[in-house]
């Protein structure tokens, strides 16, 4: 299996007022290989600081979070991140920056090209791949990021939000892009959104959070069949029963 969270519990200290914030509490999950998970909740349910948890970036006050068998204390080129701004490297074209870590784990070329130019072409930068960061729009730079991310050979990707600014179109696309792409391969994929059609179209299970202490509410499995149609009541029906679930009332 991929991840063990074991009893995993995380404060910070307001700045305003000092006072202790229970971002998550007693969380236990398992996450096996090459499963995509999601994770839903209102905003400030503590799902960014899980996933920073799992990457290394910080470590839990109390519990213990394993990958593969490895207790996870800091960063890691197996687990590939996505945050929500975006970096690119400015003396690479586009191409260059999306094949960058492919090329570097010493895959062919051709090859590298050829993945970069399909993921390209479908969120439409395929004749802007000679460009250099500078050229681009923002909106520009953040697919050009998400692709390269994507086509990244780690062995588990960790996303927090990475669609939430982009136009519906687009959004649709990668999320079939990144889907095709996980499909086959033993990667693990722990997605963080606030969009509940989205871990529906994308998922094998679903981890939704509740607040105040930051908890694991009900974790459900999505059975929905591959490849998935938005338009089927069977669906929307799961869309509902898991909003049912979220309680955005707490959401401020
Ligand atoms: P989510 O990603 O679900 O919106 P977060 O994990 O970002 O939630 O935050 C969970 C809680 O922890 C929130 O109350 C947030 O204000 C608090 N929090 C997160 N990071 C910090 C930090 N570095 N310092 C203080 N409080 C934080
Ligand atoms: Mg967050």
């Amino acid at each position: 299996m991929t991840f063990e969270i074991k009893g995993v519990s995380k404060t910070y200290t307001s700045k305003k007022h000092g006072e202790k914030i229970y971002a998550l509490q007693d969380i236990n999950l398992t996450i096996e290989t090459g499963k995509f998970v999601c994770f839903v909740g209102p905003s400030g349910c503590g799902k960014t600081t899980l996933l920073r948890l799992m990457e290394g970036f910080e470590n839990p006050d109390e519990g213990t979070i394993t990958d593969n068998g490895v207790l996870v204390t800091e960063p890691s080129s197996e687990r590939g991140f996505i945050f929500q701004d975006y970096s690119l490297f400015p003396w690479l074209n586009v191409l260059d920056n999306v094949t960058f870590g492919l090329d570097i784990a010493g895959k062919p070329e051709e090859e590298n090209k050829e993945r970069a130019y399909k993921y390209l072409e479908a969120v439409g930068l395929k004749d802007f791949a000679n460009k250099y960061p500078h050229e681009l729009s923002g909106g520009m730079k953040q697919r050009v990021a998400i692709i390269r991310s994507i086509i990244n050979d780690s062995k588990s990707l960790l996303m927090d939000e990475p669609f939430s600014a982009l136009d519906v179109q687009t959004k649709h696309k990668l999320e079939e892009q990144l889907v095709n792409n996980w499909r086959g391969n033993d990667r693990t994929i722990i997605f963080v959104t606030h969009d509940v059609e989205e871990a529906a179209f994308l998922s094998d299970e679903i981890v939704v959070f509740s607040r105040r202490p930051g908890r694991i509410k009900k974790v459900f499995e999505n059975n929905l069949p591959r490849p998935r149609d938005r338009s089927t009541y069977e669906f929307q029906d799961f869309v509902n029963e898991i909003t049912k679930h979220i309680d955005e009332s707490e959401d401020d």
